[in-house]
Parts: structure tokens; sequence; C-alpha cells
């Protein structure tokens, strides 16, 4: 993509309505907009970023056997009156509307009542048995506070998944392997080395869960951590019988601050109990469904790895993620500095790599203050000096790390850095 024909703008000033650092830094890059607090917009790079991380999930969700749905937003009363949840004061995040006539909706706040009511008519025997379904769906939560960013919306992307299995053996087997796909998830996303599988409470849906904690200052859950084994717990259960429980050690455990980025919680037979959500078992008998819920936030996600990623410059995308692989940064307007750089922007597009090319007529300060802003993995410097010497600057954004290559090997550099992480 052509920078110049980008609407988007960025800014140095920072908005002032904004607090956490993650909507700082994608406003002012030009990522996302705000409408009101809790309420964002994705722009064309906060949108190619947010597809991307849609995308890893989606192949991690699909490697365990996840089929892709995508439910209604509006929901039926009567379904959460059935699962005794249609009170506010049993769910404390409800947006409700009213048809004309005054009869009552909902704003889905999440999905497995609603998903188990509709599976009804396509489970029925153990033959239909285990299944996973999953959809990437818009989640209102009338959140108390909205003061994360993108982190906390109060209308937000977030797949959610639900497994459906013929006993509790085969419930804990999936969930066990979604675990493992969510620790993929993670790392594939860059967020690997900064998240830990933590025990938390279960929430309405019984005893216990995971979250992904991802360590950092501003994050608003506390967790004990073991820094040796990885292992933690949430500071909502930290009591002795839990710590225990979790097969935890308590003078082992130190206190960080982290954001909760995946969810994963077995329901059991509770959900199936109270819609009457059955199947009929190998002996011909009734038996409850044995159900399990998995999500994840996706600008929950993007907005972590801008908190914790980023640096005093601005935001620094992991490769798999990022709004697009190379930054062509054209410095000077000379006929034939710009047909090389032109030149460049279809060669590396032919290869599948992704670019977006800073062909404006602006201060080179700007455009590399702009640069580091958004935050592009490799940046390709091509200016009068570099032409007649036939050597670019490939830059590392993360690192900083600066390589003269030659026109010659320029793509390869380009490409080898990507076939290895298996990109193109
Ligand atoms: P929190 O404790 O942060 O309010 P939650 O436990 O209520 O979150 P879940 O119902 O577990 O949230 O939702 C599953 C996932 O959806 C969370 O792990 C998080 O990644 C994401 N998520 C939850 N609430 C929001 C929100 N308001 N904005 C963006 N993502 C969210
Ligand atoms: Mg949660």
């Amino acid at each position: 993509m052509r920078q110049s024909l980008l609407f988007t703008k960025t800014r140095k000033e920072s908005p002032k309505d904004e607090v956490s650092k993650n909507a700082d830094l994608l406003i002012r890059a030009g990522f996302i907009h705000k409408e009101m607090a809790g309420v964002y917009d994705y722009l064309p790079l906060g949108l190619r970023v947010l597809k991307k991380i849609e995308q890893v999930i989606r192949e991690e969700m699909n490697e365990i056997g996840g089929q892709e749905i995508e439910m209604a937003s509006l929901q039926d009363p009567e379904i959460w009156k059935k699962a005794d949840k249609w009170d506010d004061e049993k769910v404390d995040v409800w947006f409700k509307t009213k048809l004309k006539n005054d009869t009552e909706l909902g704003l889905a706040f999440s999905h497995e009542e609603v998903i188990a009511e509709m599976l009804k008519g396509h489970i029925v025997s153990y033959k239909d048995l285990p299944r996973a379904i999953y959809q990437f769906q818009t989640k209102f939560r009338n959140e108390l506070r909205a003061k994360s960013g993108i982190m906390r919306g109060r209308e937000f992307i977030m797949k959610d998944m639900y497994s459906f299995s013929r006993s509790k053996e085969e419930l804990y087997k999936f969930y066990e392997k979604a675990k493992l796909a969510y620790a993929k998830v993670f790392d594939r996303v860059g967020l690997g080395e900064h998240t830990y599988v933590t025990a938390a409470s279960g929430g309405v849906f019984g005893e216990k869960s995971h979250e992904f904690q991802t360590l950092s200052e501003a994050g608003e859950d506390t967790i004990y951590l073991d820094e040796q084994t990885g292992e933690a717990i949430n500071q909502e259960i930290y009591t002795d019988e839990k710590i225990e429980e979790a097969g935890l050690q308590k003078d082992k455990l130190v206190e960080k601050k982290s954001i909760e980025v995946g969810n994963i919680f077995p329901i059991e037979d509770l959900v199936a109990k109270k819609i009457d959500f059955m199947f009929t078992n190998e002996n011909g008998k009734q038996s409850p469904v044995y159900m399990g819920s998995y999500g994840i936030g996706l600008g929950r996600v993007m907005g972590t790895i801008a908190e914790v990623l980023s640096d005093d410059k601005g935001l620094v995308w992991p490769t798999e993620i990022a709004p697009f692989h190379v930054h062509l940064v054209r410095l000077g307007e000379e006929e034939q500095v710009i047909s090389v750089a032109d030149e460049y922007y279809e060669l590396l597009k032919t290869h599948g790599i992704e670019v977006l090319y800073d062909d404006r007529d602006v201060r080179p300060g700007e455009k590399f203050n702009d640069s580091d802003l958004i935050g592009i993995p490799m940046r390709l410097v091509v200016s009068a000096k570099a032409v007649s010497a036939g050597e670019y600057e490939l830059i590392d954004r993360q690192s900083g790390k600066t390589m003269g290559v030659t026109e010659s090997a320029l793509t390869d550099e380009i490409r080898s850095s990507l076939t290895k992480k298996r990109l193109i």
C-alpha cells in the first residue's frame, strides 16, 4: 500500500481523554479511532492487525477440530431466563434493548446457553459427539469502567469456542488440547514469553477455570507466579486450599500485575441440565452434553501487544501479526530514487511480501518518526546515497539493528526472514 493514499494520519499529541498506553499509541499511529469510552473503530492499519490475530486463532482452532460459525448479537431473553441469567443482579454487564412493541431483547455478552439451545436440533446422538464450534463475534458488555483502551471494550470482538462431549473424561481431554492450542496462539502473536496459564475461579459456571495472563503493569489482574515452573494462580482464588489444589507452593509465588488475554473453563453438564440439552448415549439412555467454553478477546490481545512490546518510539509488531512485513521508506524526490523505490515496491509485492511504501513528499525526520510509531518489523530505506552506492539499509524495528544489503541480495534477505517464520 502506498502511504500517500492511506487516509489515516499519525499525530504527535496524545489524545487528552485517553489514559491507557495501548489506545494512546494506536490512536497516534492511526490504527484505531475512539468513538467514546470503551468504543473503538479499527482503521486500515489496525484492521490488518486485528484480522491477522483472527487468522492465527482460526488456524489453531481449526487444528483441534473447531468448526467456524457466526451467531447473532441480538438474543432472545427467554433462553437467558431459563438459565436464570436475564436478571441484572445475576449478570451485571447486560446491554438490553427493546422492539417497537416493547418486547425486550439482549445484546450478546456471551453465547453458552444460546449455542446449546441451537444445537439441540443438531446434536441428538452419541454419534454426533464430540464437537467444537467457534465464532468471531461482537460482544456487548456494559463494563463499569472502560479505561484500558481496546483491552476493555463495551463492544468488542471475541473468539468464543464451545466444546460438546459425551462425558466428563471426553470434555477434559479436549480441554487439555484447547489449552495447548491457546498457548500456541499466544506464542504466534508474540506474547508467549510473557504469558502464563493461571488457575482461576470458574465464575458462574463452577469451580475452576484457566486464564492466560500476560505480565504487564497495565493489567487489571493480580496473579501469583512461580517463576521457575511458570505456573500461576489468580489473586481471586489465592487461598491455602486452592494453592495446594493447583499444585503450587506458596513461598515460591511472587505477586505480579497481569492482563487476562484468554480464559477457558469447563462447564461440564451444568448448562445441559438447566436447559435440557441431552443426547441418546450408546445404551439408548438420555444423557447430558458436557460442555466447555474457550474465549479470547481480539482487541484485548492487540492492546496487550501494544502495551507489552512497544518502546519509547512507538509500536513494535511481531512479524506474524504486523500490518505489513516491510516499511519501504523513500527519502528524496529525485527521479532515479523514485524509480528505484517504485521498482522495489513492485518487486517485493510479487514475492508475496506485504509492503507499506512511504512515497510521501515529507521530511526524512517525519518519515522515520512515523515509521517508528507505526512499528512495522523491517524498514528498507531507499535514498539517493543508497541508490548510487547500490547498498540499502534494512533496519530491524525491534532491535534497531541496521544491515547493509546489496541490491542483488535484498529480496532474498527479506524473503528468507519471512520464510523462516513461514509467513510467505
Ligand atoms: P475481565 O475479567 O477482564 O472483565 P472476563 O473474565 O469477564 O474479563 P471472559 O468472559 O472470560 O471475560 O471473556 C473471555 C475473554 O474475552 C477474556 O479472557 C478477554 O480476552 C476477552 N474480554 C473480556 N471482556 C472484554 C472486554 N470488555 N473487552 C475486550 N476483551 C474482553
Ligand atoms: Mg475471564
